[in-house]
């Protein structure tokens, strides 16, 4: 038996690596950090990380046994539905404790002029035809939008897409966090008429919507995916607290 648990925290963002650093620092506990290797330069958290997939909820389920996991931290994006399946899966499968860290949704207040939409397909259906669009939505999901040949997209992303992209779509790189100040210039100086997203939630991106706001620019929010029930903190330290009542 290891003298002290093991947590697995699976990451990806921001939030992550700050509970990764602030778990690195306390002694009670074995922290590894899991990314899913997409990005090539990754900003990396304090402590053990381990890269790339884990091959499905068997793979996850034999990494959990081989490593004496004790507790698994689902800390990933709100949209990687995908790993959080798996994590519910593969815990329940073990019988061990999982718990979300989850930062709350964005949500539209006075001034704003958002239309929800269910997915990607259903946003690229919903511009209209002429639109200039601030797209940021990340490299893996611009397919749909990409269809729209009618549609001039300025998408921005991270990494550059795996793909080429057509004319209609100008490729943005940058890394958040974005001032608002930023975002206008940027909308105002491209023209954008409208802004497709996804709801992310976070302080690093909000500064679009407030932007979109101010210059009266309407807002096409993908709603967040369902993940599996589990015991779920929205910020660092509240998750703190729900580990330590965890394990204690
Ligand atoms: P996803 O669709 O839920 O996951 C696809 C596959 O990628 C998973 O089945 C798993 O492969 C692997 N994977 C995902 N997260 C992993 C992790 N933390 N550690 C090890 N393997 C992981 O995920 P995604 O939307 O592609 O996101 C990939 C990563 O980027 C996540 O860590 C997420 O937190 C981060 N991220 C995502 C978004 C977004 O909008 N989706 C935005 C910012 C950051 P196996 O089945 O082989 O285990």
């Amino acid at each position: 038996m290891p003298d002290r648990p093991t947590i697995l925290v699976l990451g990806g963002t921001g939030e992550a690596r700050a509970l990764a650093s602030d778990l690195a620092g306390d002694a009670r506990y074995r922290i590894v950090s899991s990314l899913a290797g997409r990005t090539a330069a990754p900003l990396l958290p304090d402590g053990a990380v381990r890269r790339g997939g884990f091959g499905g909820v068997e793979g996850l389920a034999a990494y959990l046994c081989d490593e004496e996991v004790a507790l698994v931290v689902d800390a990933t994006h709100p949209f990687a539905a995908r790993m959080s399946e798996n994590a519910a899966a593969a815990c329940s499968e073990l019988g061990l404790p999982l718990v979300r860290l989850e930062r709350p949704p964005w949500r539209a207040g006075p001034g704003d002029d958002w239309r929800m939409v269910a997915d990607a397909r259903e946003a690229a259906r919903a511009i209209p035809a002429g639109a200039r669009v601030l797209l940021t939505v990340g490299g893996g999901e611009i397919a749909p939008f990409l269809e729209r040949g009618d549609v001039a997209f300025v998408a921005r992303m991270i990494e550059p897409p795996a793909s080429p992209v057509p004319a209609h779509c100008e490729i943005l790189l940058a890394r958040p966090p974005f001032t608002i100040s930023g975002e206008t210039a940027l909308m105002r100086e491209r023209a954008i008429g409208m802004l497709v997203t996804k709801n992310s939630g976070g302080a690093a991106t909000a500064a679009k919507l407030e932007a979109a706001r101010g210059l009266g620019v309407p807002v096409l929010m993908i709603a967040r995916p369902q993940k599996p029930p589990a015991p779920s903190a929205e910020t660092v330290a509240e998750m703190l607290a729900l580990i330590d009542r965890t394990l204690g």
